[in-house]
């Protein structure tokens, strides 16, 4: 029998492998997507972004009902932690999401094949289930989507007990008393507050003078306070230079200061791109220094038909990010035209407040010498964060001082990950902060922020 023959194979049913695949077949091409996990959906969904923000919703409904209800005039009595029902919660959110991409699949026609995907040096691809068969596919197009994984440092053993990633620190049976956590980015601060909602002591370890790199430094300056205040412990400054496991919990080494002791520790300092065993060196395909998969602007790898998009080539490691990318490279090969606008993409980190960022910061515009406008409100003159008591934070839009055109909006606040997404459509149709005020918001709700601050740029806001 021929192997079965596909326009396009994609590695890996993350939401970059998972979206392209539906999308290019929309398109008419024959398509099939290989993962070696038998739930699709990828990091993101099997142990990322969504069982996070499962046990984000729950801990802070915890947190909430524990000690904040008090204020609305309701009175509870013997709060209690179900952690395994919280737990089993999760595990179905994720079952029923992941069943939905293989829904999609077969409504769109995309064959699925459950093993680990390797690329010949014929640019065929052999899969490999988990017991050890083979089958090989014929592919015109490759694309590589598979993603990352958690990274560590010098020094550190993933392996060891008590030494943990993003991934065991989503099923712990039972909040550890001490949890330390290298590294106050995404998942450190996430990750964090979910254990400190359910009762741990946390103490964040971070390299830098601040938490959040990359972002915005007031949006993280105020984060990193509200944070201390919930109770997190930051060690700024603390470089980690090894761990040690034993029968008590875990010692953490810094450089130049005394170590850290604590029951478990969370290593969250990014993540690395999964190249290892897909053949990319049999078929010639080039990695940068880091080990990503180099491409040009349409995603071409350095082997003609070969595609790579995600966390496995040098762009952000968000699954929003690889969803654009899987599509705009389908697109191209299918149309001739796709494309990613890299200077609008959100950022979010789910914690509560939420924090949220489009375009550039304050620090890139000074390093640009870029002339700009800024306007800044705070939740507290906004009715509806009073009236669902979260008045704390604030939104900050940075304006071209000539054209007024929005360069970076950035926000600390209630929901702040869905107001982001008004301020990357403005971005994106190269509105002004004019734009965006004269635009109608609806009263009493909390997008009425984005627009005062969009009025603070000219000097005019209301209710501050
Ligand atoms: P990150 O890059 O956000 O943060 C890593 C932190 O570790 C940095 O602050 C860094 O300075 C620090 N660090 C590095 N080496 C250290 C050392 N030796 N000692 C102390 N600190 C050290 O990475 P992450 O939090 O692991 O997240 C990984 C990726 O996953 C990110 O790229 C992020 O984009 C993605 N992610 C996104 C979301 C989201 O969109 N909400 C959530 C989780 C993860």
């Amino acid at each position: 029998m021929p192997n079965p023959s596909y326009d396009l194979v994609i590695i890996g049913a993350g939401p970059g492998g998972y979206v392209a695949a539906i999308r290019a077949a929309q398109l008419g091409l024959n398509v099939a997507c290989i993962d070696k996990n038998a739930q699709l959906g990828g990091t993101c969904l099997r142990v990322g972004c969504i069982p996070s923000k499962a046990l984000l919703e729950s801990s802070h409904l915890y947190e909430k009902t524990s000690h904040e209800l008090g204020v609305h005039g309701i009175k509870v009595k013997d709060v209690s932690l179900d952690l395994s029902a919280m737990l089993k919660r999760k595990d179905k959110v994720v079952t029923t999401l992941s069943g939905g991409i293989s829904g999609l699949f077969r409504k769109n026609k995309v064959t699925h094949y459950a093993g680990t995907g390797s690329i010949n040096a014929d640019k065929t691809v052999t899969v490999t289930d988990e017991a050890g068969n083979t089958r090989v596919v014929t592919a015109r197009n490759v694309l590589i989507a598979t993603g990352s994984r958690p990274a560590s440092i010098p020094g550190i053993d993933l392996s060891l007990d008590k030494v943990d990633t993003s991934t065991e620190a989503l099923s712990y049976d039972a909040p550890p008393k001490h949890l330390a956590v290298i590294g106050g980015g995404y998942i450190g601060l996430e990750i964090g507050s979910v254990w400190r909602r359910l009762g741990s002591r946390v103490t964040v370890l971070e390299y830098l003078d601040r938490v959040l790199p990359g972002m915005d430094a007031e949006l993280a300056r105020h984060a990193h306070k509200v944070f201390a205040r919930q109770g997190i412990e930051f060690k700024l400054k603390s470089r980690v230079v090894g761990v040690q496991s034993d029968k008590q919990g875990v010692t953490i080494q810094r450089d130049g200061d005394e170590p850290v002791k604590a029951d478990r520790v969370l290593v969250a300092v990014g993540r690395a791109p999964n190249t290892e065993g897909l053949g990319v060196e049999a078929v010639g395909v080039e990695r940068d220094d880091r080990g990503y998969i180099t491409v040009d602007a349409d995603y071409r790898t350095s082997v003609e038909n070969i595609y790579a998009i995600g966390d496995v080539i040098p762009t952000s490691m968000l699954a929003h990010v690889a969803e654009e990318e899987g599509v705009a490279c389908v697109e191209k090969i299918a149309t001739g035209y796709g494309h990613v606008d890299y200077g609008v993409i959100p950022a979010v980190v789910f914690t509560d407040p939420e924090i949220a960022s489009v375009g550039r910061s304050e620090s890139d515009l000074k390093d640009e010498a870029h002339e700009y406008k800024k306007g800044v409100f705070n939740f507290r003159g906004n009715g509806r964060a009073h009236a669902i008591e979260q008045a704390d934070g604030f939104v900050k839009v940075l304006a071209d001082k000539k054209t007024d055109r929005v360069l970076g909006v950035h926000i600390i606040g209630p929901d702040a990950g869905s107001l982001i997404a008004e301020c990357a459509s403005a971005m994106q149709y190269g509105a002004t902060a004019e734009d965006i005020y004269r635009t109608c918001h609806a009263h009493p709700t909390l997008s009425e922020a984005v627009k005062e601050a969009a009025l603070a740029v000219d000097g005019r806001v209301i209710h501050g």
